[in-house]
């Protein structure tokens, strides 16, 4: 099934091996005119249901950052993967995924436990047979040096999301300093995967899409969560072996999804995935097990996509990662990350200071009167009786009470500071691109076509004039403009014979299509065909552009066109 999708994506132009014509390299591929399409849509959807129906906005950070920013995301010592070398054919291996193919169970195991599982099995090189070295661990991401001379170490980022803490102070003062608020980026990620071999699945160069939201962590609610509490979504916990399926609100009620937020972006993004074509009985929401999760999230549930090929993947993380990124940063940087909460009402507090009394030091002390003040007031009042003693320059001064007096005062606090906790959806566009491709494709008669959505198909319509013959073709390709102007792709095609043009247009996933013949030059009308149906309805010729958008939209359903007469 998969060399069958991906003959077809690399033959009609949506997928290329990188680097093919220098023997290629395996971790990377290039989107082909297709592809591209295919993968700027399901962008612009995935921006429809998390910037603009969740009030979002976008940013665009660097893809390379400084080193200083993966030591304090903990990037640099933590984000590795164990690593084997044969040590008779050299090739390397990721260790956990060795003793998973062999059925056993190493996630979250360290390296040396690893090490130990592999020699304890006698597990031997799967290309040569040969024996495995040791377990070490390997860091994933890319390095780089930023200037000329000795160079400042940068790493490409392994993620999009570390811009979105550093940024932190200036997007919350451009949400007007309110939580909840979130902030998207759709961008490169990179990752130095020890030996991938899985297509799509598992690139060094991929495209994520992520959001954070800022909460604060005392109201977990989430203000939509009633437009999702009834709807089903089927969840696998990490202390069951078997799926449930539950409402959002029960999965919260009943301690399953740790709260209203994250329940609330499970069925957003089950809904996001439902309308990427997904099939909904090939979705599912795993809960991370224990060991598996960050040492400081509080929950994780992945989305998985069963695929023919691959058995169920991760294309979703949608995890709570509490307080540590924004902790993280702060103390990296030395620069402050807080959100202000304002009290329901405001705090009166007391505040007992020393106050040195200058005109009575000034002529007793003369010039060390001014030191001798500074470190009266740094004294806290409970160090304080009837005199004190101040050490200056090595002499110590007897201070009595006639030189400072303690002095009461009120003050109104109206809130305080504190670090947000963040909600991360974290997608894997070229995971849902591969998904959709192998969840959309069926045989027909023999024939290839994948029933990729409308509103996702790189082309919309294909245009065909029945034979190569004025006026048809003038006919057609004025169509064409006019369904053009209205941001709509469309196909051209005048070779070869109908029945052919239509295979070729189903194999590229296009939804709808148009013939034009002699019959209807005279009553200017044209035939709409439905992909997925192969239904035909003769229309008129002036309100195809209208219709065609409508279907894209979802406005209107291939069904409910009625035949002009
Ligand atoms: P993570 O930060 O590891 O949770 O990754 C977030 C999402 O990025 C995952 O759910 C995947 O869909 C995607 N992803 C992670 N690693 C890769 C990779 N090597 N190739 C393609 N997609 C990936």
């Amino acid at each position: 099934m998969h060399e069958k999708i991906i003959e077809i994506a690399v033959r009609r132009g949506f997928l290329y091996p990188s680097f093919e014509i220098y023997g290629g390299l395996s971790g990377f591929y290039d989107y082909g005119p297709l592809g591209a399409l295919l993968k700027k849509n399901i962008e612009d959807l995935w921006r429809n249901y998390f910037c603009l129906q969740e009030g979002f906005l976008e940013i665009s950070s660097p893809t390379i950052s400084p080193e200083e920013i993966f030591i304090a995301s903990g990037h640099t010592g933590n984000f590795t993967d164990p690593i084997v070398k044969c040590t008779k054919c050299g090739n390397f291996f990721r260790a956990d995924h060795l003793l998973q193919s062999y059925d056993i169970e190493a996630e979250g195991l360290n390296s040396d436990k690893i090490d130990h599982l592999i020699k304890e099995r006698n597990i031997k090189c799967p290309d040569c047979s040969g024996s495995l070295g040791k377990v070490k661990t390997f860091n994933l991401m890319f390095k780089t040096y930023i200037s000329p001379g000795k160079g400042k170490v940068g790493y490409l980022r392994p993620e999009t999301a570390q811009s979105m803490f550093i940024l932190f102070t200036r997007l919350y003062n451009f949400y007007r300093r309110k939580l909840p608020f979130g902030v998207a980026q759709i961008g490169r990620a990179y990752r130095n995967e020890i030996s991938p071999r899985q297509g799509l699945i598992r690139l060094r160069e991929f495209t994520q899409a992520e959001v954070e939201i800022f909460i604060d962590p005392r109201n977990n609610n989430h203000t939509k969560f009633q437009q999702y509490a009834e709807e089903k979504v089927r969840l696998l916990p990490r202390d069951r072996d078997d799926t449930i399926e539950i409402t959002a609100r029960e999965s919260v009620d009943l301690g399953i999804v740790a709260h209203e937020f994250l329940s609330y972006y499970i069925v957003h993004t089950k809904n996001f995935l439902l309308a990427c074509g997904i099939p909904e009985e090939k979705l599912r929401f795993r809960q991370h097990l224990l060991e598996e999760m960050a040492h400081y999230a509080r929950d994780c549930w992945d989305a998985e996509i069963y695929t023919r090929q691959f058995g169920w993947i991760e294309v979703v993380g949608i995890a709570d990662r509490t307080d540590y990124d924004l902790r993280a940063h702060e103390k990296g940087s030395g620069t402050e990350l807080k959100a202000f909460r304002e009290y329901v009402k405001p705090e009166i507090v007391r505040e007992i200071k020393i106050e040195p009394l200058m005109n009575k030091l000034g002529p007793a002390f003369k010039s060390k009167a001014g030191d001798i003040a500074e470190k009266i007031r740094n004294l806290s009042p409970e160090e304080t009786g009837d005199e004190i003693k101040i050490e200056l320059e090595g002499d110590v001064y007897t201070i009595s009470r006639e030189y400072f007096c303690i002095k009461e005062t009120k003050k109104k606090i109206t809130g305080e500071k504190f670090n947000p906790h963040v909600i991360e959806p974290s997608f894997g566009i070229d995971r849902i691109f591969y998904s959709i491709l192998e969840t959309s494709y069926i045989e027909r008669d023999g024939k290839n076509i994948l029933r990729i959505s409308p509103a996702l198909a790189p082309m919309k319509v294909s245009i065909f004039p029945l034979v190569k013959k004025e006026p048809l073709p003038e006919i057609a390709l004025d169509i064409s403009d006019r369904i053009k102007r209205k941001s709509i792709f469309t196909y051209y095609d005048e070779n070869d014979s109908i029945g052919r043009r239509y295979a070729r247009s189903d194999e590229v996933g296009i939804p709808y299509s148009i013939t034009i013949d002699f019959d209807g030059v005279e009553s200017k009308t044209v035939t709409l065909r439905d992909r997925d149906t192969t239904e035909q309805v003769r229309i008129k010729t002036d309100k195809v552009p209208a219709f065609i958008k409508k279907l894209v939209d979802g406005d209107l359903k291939f069904r409910d066109i009625k035949e002009a007469h």
